[in-house]
């Protein structure tokens, strides 16, 4: 009897990393795909699924002091009819809500049964984003509290929101993560006492539950800093040990300096930089040396990396082997490619390049992947799509990539596997202080490139208000009179991204009108089809569109030289660090341009934090003085940097816990049998179900 019980003990403590989330209730076929989609695949993929930020149900303010650009709440009484209006695919919901001070109009979008959901009147409690639109301001898809009292319920509370997909909402998340955290046996800390105690950290179960549902900011904040140090010591562990791997190498292909390539140099329409010639230097140097190159090239956005590397990948091809460069998204790849092509046609280099990226077809890929498996192509540029299984390269000596950090250790490690032992360039815009960037390319030599090309102009900034918005729609009418070209980043739309999409597509329906006939305006986001993002690009290169409106996606990378204005809605909404990566897609060639930050809020700190922008070219400072103004008392910021996709750790930001985990790092490795706890993707919480 005992021991049958025991055996069934046994049976029933499943490990949350494998358990698939189809085991907790209500979630079914519908829900799991839905899950999957966005990665989540086992119950401990789902308890790792982070929030992306918290809601502070605060009191509601009166209607007469509602903030263009705010999420606010109201709290009133349903004034007149509840309206539907709208075409069969965009229903707007109509209905305005009246409290002592003022009335106001409230839509939402494609709910047409709240006209009977709140037919009764009464009063009535809504929270959400106020915005202007044609006539007027308008409080936008916000979340109701009918009868009004549920709000008191919610009020003063953190709620996570969590990154969501079409069809999933954020209450079946919080549902469901809820579920898996009561339901789960306690799992064991991985970290040692004693590195908890010496760095302050919360024990994991506390930091778990503390991220989804803290009580308060002080819980949030220890949370966070357990998990934050958790990820970053993983990382660096990781690094440490390709960076044993790396020294063990042997240069297997010693690559002299093709006098084709300095003679290309002689020959460009400019001359490189100083600092340009220095990097290259370094580059030619350990490519001909007896350890195969790892090397960093960081210089900001605009000061000419990609030529560098061109130089790199040219050698190699012109001395028989082939060069990859990878690029984080296709628009990029695709951009490399053809100004790669276009410059090796001008200066008769016969090196056959070819491009390699998800979203050709099948035939096109095999086609391409033939050429490279004969060693035909030369020089293969793409995107993650170079890292894949089918690519058989002939003798692959050099991988460039691009903009590295979007991509993860374990990606880099997978290209280096590829074929033999290959050189590895990696370039990054991302200006960090040397001692950050010694940890985080640990594994990496350094090379910077810290001058910009002399014809350059320091890019004119300003920040303004949306009264202003007219005088820059006739600011960009001159300089496209001139002949240039304008960027406009779109409000964003935290909601979803087909709204933020039906966005941007309205913002240019109304932009074109405003800007005649002979300006073409198109606009770029997410949702769109790779093919269409490629046509749009190509236009936007060749100058047959003058304004691009787009979301973000325009962020890396993207190189047209002649565009010198760009405009960006709702500024207060990004992080400074983004800001500044945005405003470098101009100011990349000889005529002046400019960099318009309008924002909808009046706050006094906005226009300081925005400011800040003017003053500082220096990503890291820009970073550090927007923490400073902000306070550390604003647990919600913004990501600051992007910077390597942690998941919840943010370099700029959390640059002191980073510290800690180095330092941990050192401990963990002459303490070897403290590893065995650690690894992330073998957690072995266990559940009794
Ligand atoms: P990033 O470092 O941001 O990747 P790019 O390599 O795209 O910058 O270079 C930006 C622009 O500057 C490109 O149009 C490029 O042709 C041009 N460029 C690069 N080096 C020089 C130079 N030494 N002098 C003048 N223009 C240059
Ligand atoms: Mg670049």
């Amino acid at each position: 009897m005992c021991k049958h019980s025991l055996f069934f003990l046994e049976r029933v403590t499943i490990m949350v990393e494998t358990t698939n989330i189809r085991e907790l209730k209500g979630i079914g076929d519908k829900a799991q795909q839905l899950f999957n989609k966005l990665n989540i695949h086992t119950v401990g993929d789902l308890i790792r699924y982070y929030p992306r930020g918290y809601d502070v149900y605060e009191n509601p303010v009166p209607i007469s002091e509602v903030e263009e650009g705010a999420v606010v709440t109201v709290s009133g009484v349903i004034f007149g009819r509840v309206q539907v209006t709208g075409t069969k695919n965009m229903q707007i919901t109509t209905l305005h809500v009246k409290d002592l001070t003022g009335t106001l109009r409230v839509v939402w979008f494609r709910m047409p049964f709240l006209r009977n959901t709140l037919a009764g009147g009464g009063a009535i409690t809504l929270r959400g984003r106020i915005s202007r639109r044609k006539n007027g301001i308008v409080m936008e898809h916000p979340e109701v509290f009918y009868p009004a009292h549920r709000y008191e319920e919610k009020l003063n509370t953190l709620q996570p929101v969590y990154g969501l997909t079409a069809g999933l909402t954020n209450n079946a998340v919080v549902k469901s993560i809820r579920q898996a955290l009561d339901g789960f046996e306690l799992s064991k800390e991985k970290l040692p006492e004693q590195i908890r105690l010496k760095y302050g950290l919360a024990e994991y179960n506390f930091a778990l539950k503390g991220i989804h549902f803290p009580e308060d900011k002080e819980v949030f904040y220890h949370a966070r800093k357990r998990l934050v140090f958790e990820e970053f010591l993983n990382f660096i562990l990781s690094l440490r040990k390709l960076k044993d791997s790396n020294e063990k190498f042997q240069n297997e292909y010693v690559i002299p300096v093709h006098p084709k390539v300095e003679e290309f140099i002689k020959n460009l329409p400019y001359k490189l930089t100083n600092a340009q010639q220095k990097v290259w230097n370094e580059i030619a140097a350990n490519m001909k040396s007896d350890t195969v190159m790892s090397r960093l090239v960081q210089g900001d956005v605009g000061s000419g990396k990609t030529i560098v590397a061109i130089l790199a990948l040219m050698n190699a091809a012109l001395n028989g082997y082939q060069a990859a460069m990878m690029a984080p998204t296709e628009v990029l790849a695709r951009q490399h490619y053809e100004n790669i092509t276009k410059l090796f046609e001008e200066y008769n280099i016969p090196i056959k390049v070819v491009l390699l990226t998800g979203s050709m077809s099948m035939k096109e890929k095999r086609r391409v992947y033939d050429r490279i498996e004969c060693g035909l192509a030369k020089i293969i540029i793409g995107t993650h799509a170079l890292i894949q299984d089918r690519v058989n390269y002939d003798n692959l000596a050099l991988v460039v990539t691009d903009e590295q950090h979007r991509f993860g250790v374990k990606q880099r490690e997978t290209f280096a596997l590829k074929g033999g032992v290959p050189h590895v360039l990696v370039m990054s815009a991302t200006p960090i202080p040397r001692t950050l960037a010694i940890i985080l390319y640990g594994d990496l030599d350094i090379s910077v490139i810290d001058e910009l090309p002399s014809n350059r102009l320091p890019i004119k900034n300003c920040v303004v208000d949306t009264g202003y918005r007219q005088t820059a729609y006739n600011f960009m009418k001159k300089q496209i009179a001139d002949g240039r070209q304008c960027y406009v980043i779109c409000p964003m739309v935290e909601e979803s991204e087909t709204l933020e999409a039906e966005n941007v597509i309205d913002y240019a329906k109304d932009l074109q009108e405003e800007m005649g006939d002979s300006i073409v305006v198109e606009f770029l986001h997410g949702k769109m089809k790779q093919a269409q993002k490629d046509i749009i690009m190509d236009r936007f290169s060749k100058n047959e569109i003058q304004i691009l409106v787009s979301t973000t996606v325009i962020e890396v990378g993207i190189d047209v030289p002649n565009s010198t204005v760009m405009l960006i809605e709702n500024a207060e909404r990004f992080g400074l660090a983004q800001l500044h990566q945005l405003r470098g897609r101009v100011g990349r060639g000889k005529h002046q341009s400019y960099c318009i930050f309008m924002t909808a809020s009046k706050a006094k700190e906005t226009k300081e934090r925005l400011d800040i922008l003017n003053k500082s070219n220096d990503g890291f400072k820009i970073s550090s003085e927007d923490l400073r103004l902000r306070g550390p008392g604003d647990l919600f910021g913004i990501r600051q940097s992007g910077l390597m996709n942690f998941r919840l750790g943010d370099v700029y930001q959390d640059a002191s816990i980073l510290q800690m985990a180095n330092e941990a790092a050192d401990e963990f490795l002459k303490n070897p049998e403290w590893l065995e706890n650690l690894p992330e993707n073998e957690r072995t919480t266990s559940v009794i179900i």
